[in-house]
Order: structure tokens, then sequence, then C-alpha cells
């Protein structure tokens, strides 16, 4: 299995649980580290360009003024099969549906406010990770 690189957020309703340690202890405790990281509160345009997938789907204009509503973090993970390893560590889209010991389940408040976002395949953590990150903020020690 290779190592891969993926794309985290933790988005605002997490942020205000003051949840930052307890998630990224989840990641470490599952074999993944903390490859880069930044806090920054994302604007109307990046939030949009993040979730341009989702453009024609009825909750996008909700999702944009939650993600951009108070301060996210913005993570690169790293590990053996980091991607797919990182979609069970967060559990279910659905916080109801999520696993015990998922951080949807621990942390999520809606389908909406779920806590964290992960990347869904190696083309979007490629993409996702050239939004926000340049090559020197990303440290594979
Ligand atoms: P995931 O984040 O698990 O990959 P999706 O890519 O399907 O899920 O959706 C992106 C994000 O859009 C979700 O994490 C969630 O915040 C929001 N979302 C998805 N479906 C809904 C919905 N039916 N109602 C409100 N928000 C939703
Ligand atoms: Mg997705």
């Amino acid at each position: 299995m290779a190592t891969e690189q993926t794309f985290s957020i933790i988005k605002p309703n997490a942020m205000k649980k003051n949840a930052i340690g307890s998630i990224i202890a989840k990641f470490e405790e599952n074999g993944l580290k903390i490859a880069g990281a930044k806090l920054t509160q994302l604007s109307q345009a990046q939030a949009e360009e993040f979730y341009a997938e989702h453009k024609e789907r009825p909750f996008f204009g909700e999702l944009v003024t939650f993600m951009t509503s108070a301060p996210v973090m913005l993570m690169c993970l790293s590990g053996e099969n980091a991607i797919m390893r990182n979609r069970e560590i967060m559990g279910a889209t659905n916080p109801a549906e999520a696993a015990d010991g998922t951080i949807r389940k621990l942390y999520g408040d809606s389908m909406g406010e779920n806590a964290v976002h992960g990347s869904d395949s190696p083309e979007s953590a490629k993409r996702e990770l050239g939004l926000f990150f340049t090559d020197s903020e990303i440290c594979n020690a």
C-alpha cells in the first residue's frame, strides 16, 4: 500500500466545540500524520470553488454559508492509504449514520454541519491540496 496525502478540513461547527486537539488525536491514533496545517476563514469564492462539484445541489448555498461562517483548520494528512483511512476515521456523511467512535459521530451536528471534510479520491486530494497548500507548506518528515 502506498503512502498517500489527503486533504482535511475541521469545519466551523467542530472549531466552535474547541475540538481541534481531539480530532487531530483521532488522526494520529489511527496512523495518519499532519504534514501541513493552517487556520483560516474561507472567503465565499474559496468555498464555492472548493465545493464546485456540488453547485447544482439544493444545499449548495447553505453549505457555502456554513463553511464561511467561522474559521476552519485546513490540513494535509499523510500515511498508508491515507485517503480511505481518513474517510473511515471521519465516518458517514450523515452523523446520524456514522459509526461509533468516528469524528462525525462524535462532533457532527447534522448532514451539513458534519465536523470534517476529507478528500474522496486521489484526484480530489490532489485538486483540493492544490487549492490551499503550496509544495513548500507540506512537510513529509
Ligand atoms: P462527504 O463530505 O462525506 O464527501 P458529499 O461530498 O456528498 O459528502 O457532500 C459534501 C458536503 O456537503 C457534506 O460533507 C455536507 O457538509 C454537505 N451536504 C451533503 N449532503 C447534504 C444534504 N443533503 N444537506 C445538507 N448538506 C449536505
Ligand atoms: Mg465529498
